[in-house]
């Protein structure tokens, strides 16, 4: 197979010297499609329908299509509109945006603003998870170098577009990666999920029209009218345009992030990784984030990372958190693990989720400790099954895909562990 190209799209600055800094972007042709937009105005329309027609489908998740997305917010609509953009990154397993944010700060602000003149919006939030300090200070400087050279603020090119953005740190909760809570966060309320309708597109942030993209995403938008929706197109695979910023940890040889074409083969990654470490062999791969569904090696070993091959094959892309496990993983652990993080973090809201993480981190505590029956699989089981659909907001997803797809293909380790109190792997 011919080696993919990488880091060609979002992260393309990342071999350049100074990558974060505006001249570098503007060497490379940054800011280019937005100059031409402030001289030559063309109708937002026909940018979104460029957006529309490259199948840039969003990167923090659900995968859903991002011009599709954008094309919700009715040009009729009253004003102010916001656009906020999601730097949360909080699903384990991921570190991509944090790249952007870091090395390419000024194709993240250029999407922004296409984005905005494309809606009919002149104010964005852009929320940065807690910890990324530094990351936010690099998209302050990043902002000032591109008020500086006149790119936004008030009257920008001395026309009647204004376009604001404000930079917000986030004080450390991963449910405010999900948008309706990020609106309620940046309302200065605590991040607690919306009911829904109304969406977003209708009532989002202060009650106006928002839309809510991830990073990736909006990073993706220049590049797109830069070379054209047929060229992102045919830089991915089919359903899927562009490429994927993919973060690989777990027992690789060397773990790291790369920016790939999507439909890469999962070996092709793998690869890159330097293969397993130790010469143990692949036992499975959660290629998502934590919150998607695992696959066991022979599921996924034959496999493209895009969207339609990972949900045709049970899970899916998710953020691009590629967790690999070798053969000395013990499942019931690693799932252990997992489950203690979403018991965390559930806000409560809802019985099935604040209830049902409480009871998959009891119930793995008791047959970890020895002190397990076989029902109590049995009972694992049903909670698995109990929030999907029943709650405000994903999370009823996103703790109870782990727990159904490691029993599912790992219940053999399970019964083990409950019958002899010790894992089958580690023998402890
Ligand atoms: Fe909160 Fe969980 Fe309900 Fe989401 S599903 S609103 S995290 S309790």
């Amino acid at each position: 197979m011919v080696s993919p190209t990488i880091n060609q799209v979002c992260l393309r600055t990342l071999s350049h010297p100074n990558p974060a800094s505006i001249d570098t972007y503007i060497a490379l042709g940054g800011y280019k499609i937005w100059q031409d937009i402030i001289k030559n105005r063309p109708e937002p329309q026909s940018l979104l329908t460029q957006i529309r027609q490259s199948l840039l489908r969003g990167r923090g998740g659900a995968g859903f299509i991002a011009g599709l997305k954008m094309s919700f917010i009715d040009s009729r609509a009253s004003k102010p509109r916001y656009l906020v953009c999601n730097s949360d990154e909080g699903e384990p397993g991921t570190c991509k945006d944090t790249l952007i944010l870091q090395y390419n700060p000024h194709q993240l602000i250029e999407g922004i603003l296409i984005a905005c003149y494309v809606q009919g919006m002149d104010v964005c939030y852009h929320y940065l998870r807690g910890e990324y300090q530094k990351q936010y200070d690099a998209c302050e400087l990043a902002l000032e170098e591109a008020k500086s050279k006149g790119f936004l603020g008030k009257n920008i090119g001395k026309t009647e577009l204004s376009i604001d953005i404000h930079n917000l740190l986030g004080a450390g909760s991963y449910i405010v990666g999900e948008e309706s809570a990020m609106l309620e966060s940046i309302e200065g309320k605590p991040a607690l999920p919306r009911s829904k309708p109304p969406f977003p597109a209708v009532k989002g942030l202060y009650q106006q029209p928002t839309t809510v993209n991830n990073t990736e995403t909006i990073a993706s938008i220049p590049i797109i009218l830069e070379k054209g929706a047929d060229w992102f197109l045919d830089y991915g695979c089919q359903n899927s345009g562009g490429s994927k910023i993919f973060c690989v940890s777990g027992h690789v040889k060397n773990p790291g992030v790369f920016e790939l074409p999507l439909g890469t083969p999962f070996k092709t990654l793998l690869s890159l990784c330097g293969g397993m470490r130790a010469k143990e062999k692949l036992k499975a791969v959660i290629p998502g984030g934590s919150s998607m569904r695992v696959l066991p090696a022979k599921h996924i070993m034959n496999l493209s990372m895009d969207y339609d091959a990972l949900q045709h094959a049970g899970s899916a892309l998710g953020s691009g958190g590629v967790i690999v496990m070798d053969e000395s993983t013990c499942m019931v652990q690693a799932l252990s693990c997992i489950a203690r993080f979403y018991k965390h973090e559930s806000c409560g809201q809802c019985t099935p989720c604040r209830e049902g993480t409480g009871w998959v981190v009891r119930i793995l505590d008791r047959i970890i400790a020895g002190d397990a029956q076989l029902s109590d699989l049995e009972t694992l089981d049903r909670i698995a099954y109990s929030a999907e659909g029943r709650t405000i907001c994903a999370f009823g997803e996103a703790f109870t895909w782990p727990v159904q797809s490691f029993l599912k293909h790992f219940m053999p380790e399970f019964k083990y562990y409950a019958r002899h109190g010790r894992s089958m792997v580690t023998g402890r």
